[in-house]
């Protein structure tokens, strides 16, 4: 069986002049989504509308859930299309689309909502309601016609060939991925930072990640969960490049040089130094975390002020305004809750002090940073050299 669906996105028509680029990015974006499933596919673009048409060894709720992954999208409308556009041929294939879609449409109501986008089609918009309404209350005596609110709209839109739609099924909205540059998340096992890599992802920038994993102190499993919860992000944004790199030796030497209940923030500062780093290497504009205010003692506005101090390029966070329910509520929307649960340990929990700073100071830390002076760079430069990159996708 064949499926087509209409493709609907909002934002993006407003960007005028660059349009095409934009709508250039959606197609690249659902042929990504599209590509998983057994099935063959065509992307149609004409007269600002993107159709899809697949079928193969897929059903219909395969592609929708696929195409719910496409930032950009705002609606995705299974359609008949037709090429020829004799109006017997409409009238009967609305009738057939009514039949099909609402099989238990007693006591239902609708109204047609015909769009004439070719000014040269013999009849205009309101004939073509009336005579389509007209003929589906022929089959289906039991629907009424309401125009002030009809529990299903169904939409005619003839433009090169002709639209047949009632139902518009919510895609995630916001723009295609690959139109707005591209950024560094750090990713950790928890349950925040996949979801604010999500959160920029749907603004249009790509993603890459970097994950600083603490062998032995964090496990093979705890570097894999990492790996899992970059995949699943990946269905929403297209390969993600994993940088992990091995943090433990830097760790330790915070460990024995600095106050202990500094050494998440230290921590946290050359983790973005490092991630900075990697992101200029690799021309991110911007490096993005979960962090979200006085969630944590490193994360109060005291240690978010001490933690940014060392980066140059702008720092994303944007979870910082959202409680931390808010939080997991998107991440069980988005798939990442289950497997961010898991309790496999964290290379910034295993050092923790038990009563960590919560108001550091900038000058006490940089003065304590001055213990690492010695061996510090060299440190850096020789965990810089452990990246190991893992293509998720
Ligand atoms: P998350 O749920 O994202 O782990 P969290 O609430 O546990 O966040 P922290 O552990 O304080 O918060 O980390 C704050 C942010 O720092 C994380 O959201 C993430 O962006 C980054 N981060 C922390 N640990 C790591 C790590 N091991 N590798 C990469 N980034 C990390
Ligand atoms: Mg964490």
């Amino acid at each position: 069986m064949k499926y087509t669906y209409l493709i609907k996105y909002a934002e993006i028509a407003l960007k005028g002049k660059n349009r095409h680029l934009f709508e250039e990015a959606l197609v690249q974006q659902i042929k990504y989504a599209l590509k998983k499933l057994d099935g063959e596919y065509l992307i149609r673009r004409m007269q600002g509308r993107i159709y899809v048409d697949m079928e193969g060894n897929v059903d219909g709720d395969e592609i929708v859930e696929a195409l719910k992954h496409v930032f950009g999208i705002v609606g995705i409308c299974p359609v008949i299309n037709l090429e020829d556009d004799d109006f017997d041929g409409i009238c009967k294939a609305a009738v057939e689309h009514m039949g099909a879609e609402y099989p238990e449409r007693k006591g239902l109501t609708f109204k047609v909502m015909a769009r004439r986008a070719r000014k040269d089609y013999f009849k205009d918009s309101m004939e073509i309601n009336a005579d389509v309404g007209e003929a589906i209350l022929d089959a289906y005596p039991e629907l009424k016609v309401d125009v002030h609110n009809p529990d299903i709209n169904l939409y005619i839109e003839v433009r090169e060939t002709v639209s047949i739609y009632s139902r518009v099924i919510p895609g995630p909205g916001g723009m295609p991925v690959g139109t707005s540059g591209k950024a560094m998340l750090l990713l950790s096992g928890g349950i925040d930072s996949p979801v604010a890599g999500y959160m920029i992802a749907k603004r249009g920038v790509k993603i890459d990640a970097v994950y600083f994993h603490a062998p032995p102190y964090t496990s093979e499993r705890a570097k894999q969960k990492v790996v899992d919860l970059a995949k699943i992000v990946s269905a929403y944004t297209g390969p993600i490049y994993l940088h992990v790199i091995n943090f433990t030796a830097i760790q330790m030497y915070i460990y024995e040089k600095c106050p202990h209940d500094e050494l998440t923030i230290i921590m946290r500062r050359y983790m973005m130094k490092i991630a900075q780093t990697i992101a200029e290497e690799t021309e991110s504009l911007g490096l993005i975390t979960g962090e979200s205010i006085g969630q944590v003692a490193s994360q109060t506005m005291h240690s978010l002020a001490c933690t940014d101090e060392v980066c140059h390029m702008p720092v994303y966070r944007p979870l910082i305004g959202f409680d931390k329910n808010d939080i997991v509520e998107v991440s069980k929307r988005i798939g990442t809750f289950e497997t961010s649960i898991l309790p496999y340990e964290d290379c910034c929990t295993i050092f923790v002090a038990k009563h960590p700073v919560t108001k550091p100071r900038l000058d006490v830390i940089q003065r304590h940073e001055e213990n690492l002076v010695e061996d510090i760079d060299r440190l850096v430069q020789e965990a810089l050299e452990t990246d190991e990159v893992i293509v998720v996708r």
